[in-house]
């Protein structure tokens, strides 16, 4: 392969120390800048690693004035200091942090794969890329020599399956030595639209074949393709269990053992996550009416038994567990071996990919009304190629159908599409286009909020209608559940710094299912504890699923079960394990607060983080259409009745509307109201500065931003 290397770095490889090797890379593809940083203990103290180092390494790179695709922005990529063991299920996260070409503002987003320990085991907490690069060029980073080097590769393909293959056998001295190897790369698909998704490879050695794992929302990846980084590499060779040098090696194996055990014994008889994934929910959500269907207007359909987990599981012989990191008994990550892809440029061919987890399938299938197991692998395959997030693109694809069938688009505006729900062969040629950057598919690739100010101008629609449907909160399309039904995960959604994932809180089964949270104390509180504890995860490398989708036999036995406090102990073993620090459960969530309340002041900082950016579309809230009320009429009467003591009787529906919506929109400022009490901040959202004192982020940079928005 032609290469042309643009400049080269040095270095001394680190060992760590008690999980961290205090130092950090920085990387700058401007005028190919290449440095190294120390980690000061303050930073460690503050911001523990993972998403709280990707904060404060960004918050010093930008000013409120930057933009996404402005060259200062950065793309932070970090572990966390348990990260990369491999005795405890589930620590082989990174997190990624940057500036989002859909929000605006600061965004995280957490990933599998083996980069992130590799990074470390290089000698690195950490890795900072700023810059943009006149031309393509692949970042090269070797943890075995101590080199990093900036390189032109100009005959790698775009899509991610082909380059990661390209890159692996290039860097790659045999075939063992594939698996030294990690790639970060994006697709066509984020060259051209603003949801582009990272992916992050690994080498399957029982496979023989490379694997991706994705950090999806935000749109990370279109930063990556504007900066022109077809990829970056990282290869360290020689991964064993102890490279992390913990403090108390016996007690991470011990409280490892304790939780393998665990899975073991108990998976079977729970989700079932060795055997087929998160596929197991489809089930759950079509039951609970929590499935979005039809651009989240109902929560089940009668057709939603067939994109059900026993149906992945026989036609794609899921049945192997295959985890992302060493060490993960839960192993949830199901593999297809050979599927035919029937479209787009790479039709007829056979590919090995990840099987899709249920916010895919229930994003790209049943979101948009499809209900066909090969159209949302296809459709999946694609988007990780292409570098989309499948999250992303099937809100987006919902709303668009909606506003396709209430006339808002038609074929002449879609260039011939006919985006009608139930139609996947558009939805793939949506995507297509999205590759290419062509046509209706590059208007759609501005994402929900951007589609919404273009209808309104080019096609004079409804602002007020596509608010309503469109599932964005911040400019981030919605997650996979219907919230209709749950104040609590309302708040979930729109209360989340980053915009409305479910990895700060998925509360719905406590609070409707199981009404465990009937004031709106108990709502706050679970506001204030699920976010922080969930937090905690991305500061320290982990994955949330070991946490609470396999629990202790005697769990329900415990006084707080959905809190899994025998797990939660284990995280706090493990810490103090690693790092030879003594933290209690308490200390543990003050960690969480501090970052936590650090990024509502990094979106104060760059123009957002206030009470208007928490509201979110009423579609997430109650029913928008009539026939979305005559839909669950019984319910929705019902709850008039009980809860306003308003008689239905004789109502138009568009009367039970309003009146019913009056009410939930009044309960959700409420909810934020709590919520903003419980932790800590004014009822504009803002952290108040003895909030921020009480937790230790009092730096000075801090209450400056603080103050000018209190002023
Ligand atoms: S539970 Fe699944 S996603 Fe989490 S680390 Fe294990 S294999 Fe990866």
């Amino acid at each position: 392969m032609i290469r042309k290397v643009l400049t080269e770095f040095s270095y001394v490889p680190a060992k760590l120390d008690r999980g961290y090797v205090n130092k950090t890379l920085y990387i700058n593809v401007s005028d190919y800048k290449i440095s190294e940083k120390p980690v000061t203990e303050m930073v460690k103290e503050k911001f523990i690693g993972g998403r709280g180092f990707g904060l404060w390494y960004l918050w010093n790179a930008v000013t409120p004035e930057t933009k996404w695709d402005d060259s200062e922005n950065e793309i932070i990529v970090s572990p966390g200091p348990v990260g990369g063991i491999t005795q405890y299920p589930g620590a082989g996260k990174s997190l990624v942090v940057s500036l989002s070409p859909t929000t605006g503002t600061v965004v995280d987003s957490n990933v599998g794969g083996h980069f992130g320990p590799l990074l470390k085991f290089s000698g690195w907490d950490a890795l900072e890329v700023q810059g943009k690069s006149e031309q393509d060029v692949v970042i090269f980073i070797d943890g075995n020599a101590g080199l990093v080097r900036i390189e032109s590769l100009p005959e790698l393909a775009n899509d991610s399956h082909l380059l990661v293959e390209q890159l692996t056998d290039y860097y790659a001295c045999n075939e063992e030595d594939k698996r030294s190897i990690s790639i970060i790369s994006a697709g066509s698909a984020a060259d051209h639209t603003l949801i582009g998704m990272l992916n992050f490879s690994f080498y399957d050695s029982r496979r023989k074949a490379i694997r991706l794992k994705q950090a999806g929302r935000g749109g990370i990846g279109s930063v990556l393709r504007n900066k022109h980084i077809k990829a970056i590499v990282v290869k360290f060779a020689g991964v064993k269990g102890n490279l992390n040098n913990p403090a108390d090696f016996n007690k991470i194996a011990k409280t490892g053992i304790k939780l393998h055990k665990e899975i073991k014994n108990g998976d079977d008889k729970q989700c079932q996550m060795r055997v087929r994934g998160t596929t197991y929910l489809v089930k759950i959500m079509n039951d609970y009416d929590l499935l979005p269907t039809y651009n989240f207007k109902y929560g089940s359909h009668s057709d939603g038994e067939k994109i059900t987990a026993p149906h992945w599981v026989e036609r794609f012989d899921l049945g192997k567990a295959d985890g992302c990191w060493y060490g993960c008994t839960l192993s949830c990550c199901k593999v297809v071996g050979d599927f035919v892809l029937k479209t787009g440029p790479y039709q007829g061919q056979r590919v090995i990919m990840d099987a899709p987890e249920y916010e895919t399938i229930a994003g790209v299938g049943s979101n948009c009304g499809i209900f066909d197991i090969d159209y949302i692998m296809e459709c999946n395959f694609y988007c990780d190629t292409y570098g989309v997030d499948t999250i992303s693109f099937g809100t987006l694809t919902a709303f668009l159908m909606e506003c396709y069938e209430n006339g808002i688009l038609d074929q002449e505006k879609t260039g011939g599409l006919e985006l009608k729900f139930g139609n996947g062969v558009a939805v793939l040629e949506l995507l297509h286009q999205m590759s290419r950057g062509e046509g209706f598919g590059k208007i759609a690739g501005l994402g929900i909020r951007k589609c919404k100010e273009y209808f309104v101008k080019e096609y004079h629609a409804d602002i007020d209608f596509l608010n309503d449907i469109g599932m964005e909160a911040k400019g981030m399309e919605y997650a996979e559940y219907v919230s209709k039904e749950s104040l609590v995960q309302q708040g979930g959604f729109g209360l989340a710094n980053k915009g409305p994932q479910h990895d700060e809180a998925w509360l719905i089964f406590m609070d409707m299912v199981n009404n465990q949270l009937p004031t709106f104390e108990d709502k706050a509180e679970a506001l204030h504890y699920f976010p922080m504890f969930r937090t905690w995860l991305g500061l320290v490398g982990l994955c949330k699923l070991p946490w609470n989708d396999i629990v202790p036999e005697d769990n329900n036995r415990t006084a707080e079960p959905n809190k899994i406090p025998e797990h939660v102990q284990n995280y706090v073993d493990l810490f103090n394990a690693m790092t030879g620090r003594n933290i209690d459960i308490d200390e543990m969530l003050r960690q969480s607060e501090r970052v936590y309340n650090f990024q509502r002041v990094f979106n104060l900082k760059m123009g957002f983080g206030t009470r208007e950016h928490d509201s979110i579309p009423y579609r997430s809230v109650g029913p928008v259409t009539v026939e979305e009320y005559q839909s669950r009429q019984d319910r929705y009467d019902n709850q008039l009745v009980e809860l306003l003591a308003y008689n239905p009787e004789g109502k138009s529906t568009a009367d039970k509307l309003q009146v019913l919506r009056n009410y939930r929109e009044g309960q959700y400022q409420k909810l934020i109201d709590a919520v903003y009490q419980r932790r800590g901040w004014t009822e504009q959202g803002i952290p108040k500065i003895e909030t921020l004192q009480a937790l230790g982020i009092d730096l000075p940079e801090v209450i400056a931003v603080v103050k000018k928005h209190l002023a």
